[in-house]
């Protein structure tokens, strides 16, 4: 079922705005033409241009809290509504990055900044480096201290830490939802090769660009995405995530801390 609620409302008429400024450009333009002349004056160029501006600044100013179906401009990060279920929005590019198809920021699971190597004696939650000795976020005696947290508390997620606390790290089951309400594409932007993921209910798309080469799959380099969720996997040692490659996509899980890409969601 696609939910409608006020906020559906809100970003249709923010949406026809443009257009009837567009309109009102086009009738400039054609009284132009009625008028016997083959090329619009000038001024009537002009016209349509201080339009165009117009159209543009509407849009900025309402980046914070305005929702697309596709990302608009440079203004990142931009909310994107591809009219989920869950009235949950994505965000158009990952943490760290300046456009859609750009990789950005990588992150172990449950840390909230960059660093040089990613791996079990630089992760934060594991006490001397050893992955069954987890410190926190633990279901299980044999992986280290149980405390039965299966979602990371919003001071280890790393999309409130950088973005601000509109945006989170999308959980398991927001990950699910992307996957089963869109249908995707395996396509290259900019020279980035990534997967499209576009909505089955109103068109919107997301771009996840490809942040890994795997050479084990076969002898050609091999890239495909990994994004984590904030939700811990089914062992205490890996986290839940969205797999991407050139055929098909799944939620799976990863090790906690490995480095993996993050695209934050927020609530309508
Ligand atoms: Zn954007």
């Amino acid at each position: 079922m696609h939910y409608k609620n006020s906020n559906t409302m809100k970003k249709k008429i923010t949406l026809l705005v443009p257009t009837m400024i567009g309109m009102a450009a086009l009738a400039l333009f054609l009284q132009g033409c009625g008028n016997g002349q083959n090329k619009p004056t000038v001024q009537q160029e002009q016209a349509v241009l201080a339009n165009e501006e117009e159209k543009v600044e509407v849009e900025l100013e309402q980046d914070d809290d305005k929702y697309y179906l596709d990302c608009p401009n440079n203004h990142h990060p931009h909310s994107i509504d591809l009219g989920l279920p869950s009235g949950t929005i994505w965000a158009c590019c990952n943490i760290g990055a300046s456009a859609p198809e750009e990789v950005g920021d990588f992150f172990a699971w449950g840390e909230t900044s960059t660093k040089e190597e990613y791996n079990e004696n630089t992760y934060k939650w594991c006490k001397n480096g050893n992955v069954f000795k987890m410190t926190k976020y633990c279901t299980n005696g044999d992986f280290g201290n149980v405390d039965n947290k299966t979602s990371l508390d919003v001071e280890d997620d790393a999309a409130y830490v950088n973005w601000g606390d509109q945006w989170r790290m999308p959980t398991e089951d927001q990950l699910m939802e992307l996957m089963r309400n869109t249908s995707s594409e395996w396509e290259s932007r900019n020279g980035m090769t990534g997967k499209k993921l576009t909505s089955m209910t109103n068109g919107a798309s997301i771009f996840l660009p490809s942040n890994m080469l795997n050479r084990h799959i076969s002898q050609e380099e091999v890239d495909y995405g990994v994004y984590i969720s904030s939700t811990l996997g089914s062992f205490a040692f890996t986290a839940t995530c969205f797999w991407a490659v050139a055929d098909e996509e799944s939620v799976g899980e990863r090790r906690r801390e490995l480095r993996s890409s993050i695209r934050p969601v927020r609530k309508m």
